[in-house]
């Protein structure tokens, strides 16, 4: 049944509104919830990790899931929430990384926070186009970003609570303001973890409940977090995912309170891998006369850079080589020779050394004319000091290529055109935008695949 005729029967027969629905009245909600760092098996295997999460599991019954998602290069946090809102990988997107490129470590380690540097068009454009009142919570790449009327970006500098006043201006004006008198006060210390989540649930339900929030996307810190920490699986994290369940809980209540057939999607931006061991990547560069330093200090940001050549741009379980100029074959030659040789110690744990073109298939950032991908186990990290492999305290990282299956993301929907328990096996990335879009009825042209399988029959 079309939407449109199907809320003028409910505005027929009972005396629910639409007045939520925006001004077309043809809007079913659509809620998108990401879990950092959410492994499939989390969900799929709750049972032999003990994890008390009954939300997710109703939902995974009620709607239709991934039982697995091949991230993007790297699997991090930005360019794969923003790869989830355009369809396209990071080669096309413009989000690379986490963090800016910084050959000279000056931007304090800054990272893509601002829309203004994705180069495609997102959902959050399309579902305003459509006539849908968008909304954002901590959402990764969104401070200024187009089509989105109730905002609260993910931003931090400091983690003191000075972090609030300038999340207040990056904000949309007054928002934050009027929730703090309902909802209490918020945090972007994310050393606060699930008290931290908390806070950003509160403040989402209000935009759903008070604002009539239709397409909402919102972003949960707290697993990743106790992830890197501890490893996944550890008490820490499990603890947080039964927590982050009941937050799922919260958010569902208040969108299903607003609109019956309203839309719920589960998302994660990649997995995670166990790791015991460093390889400190930027020392060998110093070495090797590829970097030149200011002053002696046990980082490049400690030190600062006076030049470079070739530098790694560190994603935890992989780096980017960039070249200072791509045409410099001289220096690649080098740069390979320096990389060969460490790949073949097993002790350095790298899993491959990726050319260009194997970048290009991956869609990775078209800057890097090398790519470090680590065998799981091993992180890259930044000391200029010390051995280039230190054994570490168990922890977790991500950010290897996505072709690792720890590494692989998860996906979950469930609503009224959704197919219940469909289940579409190993999914691309690239292909959870488009689907999302068919949900909302908006357009996104540019998306790399079709929407996935998972639709009842009588869905547009
Ligand atoms: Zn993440």
């Amino acid at each position: 049944m079309p939407k449109l005729r199907l809320c003028a029967l409910i505005l027929l027969f009972s005396s629910f509104t639409c007045a939520a629905f925006g001004q077309s009245g043809s809007h079913h909600a659509l809620i998108v919830m990401s879990i950092d760092g959410l492994r499939p098996d989390y969900v799929l295997k709750a049972d032999e990790h003990g994890l008390k999460i009954p939300h997710l599991r109703r939902l995974l019954q009620d709607g239709a899931h991934a039982e697995s998602v091949q991230g993007v290069l790297p699997t991090v946090t930005y360019p794969s929430h923003t790869t989830m809102l355009t369809g396209v990988w990071p080669e096309k997107h413009g989000i690379y990384s986490n963090e800016t490129f910084d050959p000279y470590a000056k931007n304090l380690g800054g990272w893509y926070w601002y829309s203004e540097d994705i180069r495609s068009r997102t959902l959050w454009q399309a579902a305003a186009d459509a006539g849908y009142v968008v909304g954002s919570v901590s959402w990764p790449v969104s401070v200024s970003a187009p089509g989105v009327r109730y905002l609260i970006p993910e931003y931090w500098r400091a983690m003191t609570p000075d972090d609030l006043k300038l999340l207040r201006a990056l904000s949309t004006p007054g928002l934050m303001n009027e929730l703090e008198k309902s909802e209490g006060r918020y945090t972007t210390d994310l050393n606060d973890a699930i008290p931290g989540d908390w806070g950003r649930t509160r403040y989402a339900a209000a935009l759903i409940r008070k604002k009539h929030v239709q397409f909402l996307t919102f972003h949960f810190a707290a697993l990743d977090h106790l992830e890197h920490a501890g490893g996944p699986f550890s008490a820490d994290a499990n603890s947080a995912l039964e927590q982050i369940d009941n937050m799922v809980g919260v958010l569902e209540d208040a969108i299903r309170h607003e609109d019956p057939a309203a839309t719920i999607c589960i998302v994660s931006d990649h997995g995670f891998a166990r790791v015991d061991h460093i390889l400190n990547l930027d020392q060998e560069f110093v070495k090797a006369g590829l970097i030149t330093l200011k002053t002696q200090g046990n980082s490049l940001a400690l030190s600062g850079v006076a030049d470079w050549k070739a530098e790694p741009w560190l994603d935890g379980g992989s780096a980017a080589i960039v070249l200072k100029d791509p045409k410099d074959k001289a220096t690649a030659a080098r740069v390979k020779q320096l990389l060969d040789r460490l790949a073949a110690d097993p002790k350095n744990g790298i899993a491959g050394i990726l050319n260009r073109a194997q970048i290009a298939q991956l869609g990775g950032a078209p800057v890097a004319e090398f790519w470090v991908d680590m065998r799981p186990g091993f992180a890259i990290g930044s000391a200029l000091e010390g051995p280039l492999v230190r054994e570490v305290s168990v922890r977790g990282t991500h950010g290897y290529s996505p072709t690792h299956p720890e590494l692989r993301a998860f996906f979950l929907i469930a609503g009224p055109e959704i197919r219940k328990g469909a289940n579409v096996g190993d999914i691309d990335m690239r292909s959870i935008a488009p689907t999302l879009a068919k949900v909302l009825g908006a357009d996104l042209p540019a998306a790399a695949l079709p929407a996935l399988n998972i639709f009842t029959s009588s869905a547009k």
